[in-house]
């Protein structure tokens, strides 16, 4: 037998990490094995692990079932009983060109390798092209499960074929993998593509085009809150509220460095005779325009521009996702332009207004990762600003007790940056909130100051979001709640539900109390009976339902009904007077109670 190139390795010594992206990389050979035994005529593209298992990219001469996984993941176990070794050789180019003859994607990459990376990987009587990376043998492969199948291009690029793509998870035990299963379902129970249809807040046509939400009437409800929420929270903080329009001529942002760094992400221009116009990917050359348009002293730093913007960005139609990933979308944008010496102050204000939001929302669990520049400084041109705000960022970062990690390397040209990564009750990551200091833009557009020296100065400039993009949240927080909103978020509050016909009146003059202190309320006029309506109700997640019949009518009351945590039960309350009723609806909405 041939020697392996890959040294055995005694798995247990391993960081976890390393441990199981070995099995997950080994379990892709078997999945393809079992492809090939499945439909002998697959062409193979490549497998690399994911976070949760691996996937392996497939040509297939016809399409995938359900049925077809079962098979292969059988056929996968088998190959894992046996105990195959995993056995890395390096090869001739010559002969692994007359191995993969039949396979173009492999002889592709084959063509990228250098002679000396070319390396192969068997067990049992499969081959593949492979850099290395495996466990031991195929018993090593600890309880998977094939879960789903997809299209995908060759290389994720639109240009290239396209291929069927083979899911797995994979995990060290069943309990883990079990527990996985478990929290994808109640995902996909969540969905907030599911939930924005069945609660009618938002829907894409392909009229329209793809990439570009509509937002029903309850949608722009809670779009609307949302944005209110953060407005209010800004001027409080000093921030003064622009509007920029959506269109910006070439030359401007041939000059802040956009063309040159983000014309990729930018729709083509608009023509108008020798002028391009670009639809607006992000407002920072638009507030430094403004903020030119009015001379300044140091005396009037900080300067807070903030502007809810609809902002276009190309986005490839294959990684378009529901509200997540989207053409069109309203950043809750600022640009503070601030003294040197008022970075710190500047940072911490805006951790702070951030910390609120996301705590208001229920995301009490973020960590904050810190982009700094590489030590070796190849983005440094003013050193000791830089140093300086490093430094800012820091102190402020500990004054505010926030968890973070500090990562090299990761700042943006211009600056250092914070970014917010906060956890769903899924106990998934979202990278929402950011703030970045910038040393460059405003120079390159011009910005000055008349310092106390009398000379002119460029200020320095935050960047700064805090909900990141409102469909984007608003998409996170339709699976975070489950759909059931929070009271003031809720684009309906408050149901009235007669029992019969003769109660009409009486909750007709609920509603309009309700109404007159602002409340979102309907009546349920139906000729339905109470148990149906109770259900819709539930069904639209309404967080009041307020039952009136003889009684209450006589008493000037309701039998209150409250949505339940989890938002399929109900709590009965019983009989409230309708004073009591308000004084409790008044106080859930001004303290934003995310309730239970
Ligand atoms: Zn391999
Ligand atoms: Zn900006």
């Amino acid at each position: 037998m041939t020697e392996s190139i890959e040294a055995s390795v005694d798995l247990k010594t391993l960081e976890r990490d390393e441990r199981l992206a070995r099995m997950r990389h080994s379990a892709a050979h078997v999945l393809a094995e079992a492809m090939v035994g499945l439909i002998p005529e697959a062409e193979l593209g490549f497998g690399p692990p994911t976070d949760v298992g691996f996937y392996y990219d497939f040509r297939l001469p016809r399409a995938l079932t359900n049925d077809d996984l079962l098979v292969l993941e059988r056929n996968m176990k088998r190959s894992i009983k046996r105990n195959h070794h995993f056995l890395m050789e390096r090869i001739e180019r010559d002969e692994a060109s007359t191995y993969w003859g039949n396979q173009p994607f492999k002889l592709e990459l084959l063509s990228e390798l250098e002679d000396e990376n070319i390396t192969q990987c068997s067990h049992s009587d499969f081959v593949d092209l492979c850099r290395g990376g495996h466990v031991n043998h195929t018993g090593e492969i600890p309880p998977f499960k094939l879960i789903s199948i997809a299209g995908a291009y060759w290389k994720g690029d639109e240009n290239n074929p396209q291929m069927q793509r083979v899911y797995g998870a994979l995990f060290e035990t069943r309990e883990e993998l079990e527990e996985w299963e478990k929290q994808r379902e109640e995902a996909q129970r969540r969905d907030h593509r599911k939930l924005g249809r069945e609660l009618e807040l938002f829907t894409f046509s392909e009229d329209i085009g793809q990439g570009i939400p509509l937002f029903l009437p309850k949608g722009e409800v809670i779009r609307n809150l949302m944005e209110s929420f953060v407005r209010q929270q800004q001027e409080d903080a000093g921030y003064q509220h622009v509007w920029t329009g959506h269109l910006v001529k070439k030359s401007l942002y041939e000059r802040s460095g956009h063309m040159q760094n983000y014309e990729s992400s930018m729709f083509p221009p608009l023509v108008d005779g020798e002028t391009e116009f670009f639809l607006k990917p992000m407002n920072c050359p638009s507030h430094m325009t403004l903020f030119n348009a009015t001379a300044h002293s140091y005396r009037d730093l900080p300067l807070r521009f903030a502007e809810f913007a609809t902002l276009y960005r190309y986005e490839k139609s294959g990684e378009l996702s529901g509200l997540t990933r989207v053409r069109s979308l309203t950043q809750d944008d600022a640009h503070i332009f601030c003294l040197p010496e008022q970075v710190q102050q500047e940072f911490s204000n805006s951790l702070e207004l951030i910390k609120n939001t996301l705590e208001t929302y229920g995301f009490s669990d973020y960590r904050v990762a810190l982009s700094l520049p590489d030590s070796a400084g190849k983005y440094i041109d003013a050193p000791e600003l830089w140093e300086a705000a490093i430094q800012a960022l820091r102190n402020a970062m500990e004054a505010s007790g926030l968890e973070y990690v500090e990562e090299e390397g990761e700042a943006a040209f211009y600056g250092p940056k914070a970014d917010f990564i906060a956890k769903d009750v899924l106990g998934r990551e979202w990278q929402l909130s950011t703030i970045q200091v910038d040393f460059i833009q405003p120079g390159r557009l011009g910005c000055v100051y008349v310092g106390e020296d009398g000379q002119d100065h460029t200020p320095v400039m935050l960047h700064r979001a805090v909900t990141g993009s409102t469909e984007r949240f608003l998409g996170v927080l339709i699976e975070h709640f489950n759909g059931a909103f929070p009271l003031w978020l809720s684009p309906v509050q408050v149901v009235v539900i007669p029992i019969a016909d003769r109660h009409h009146s009486y909750a007709n003059s609920v509603q309009a109390k309700l109404k007159s202190e602002g409340f979102r309320v309907d009546v349920d006029l139906r000729s339905e009976r109470m148990g149906a309506k109770i259900r819709l109700a539930q069904l639209q997640k309404i967080p009041y339902m307020l039952i009136v019949g003889d009684k209450e009518a006589e008493a000037n009351s309701v039998s209150l009904r409250v949505r339940g945590s989890s938002s399929a039960e109900t709590q009965d309350l019983g009989e409230t007077q309708i004073d009591e009723l308000l004084t409790r609806l008044l106080n859930e909405r001004e303290s934003r109670d995310i309730g239970p």
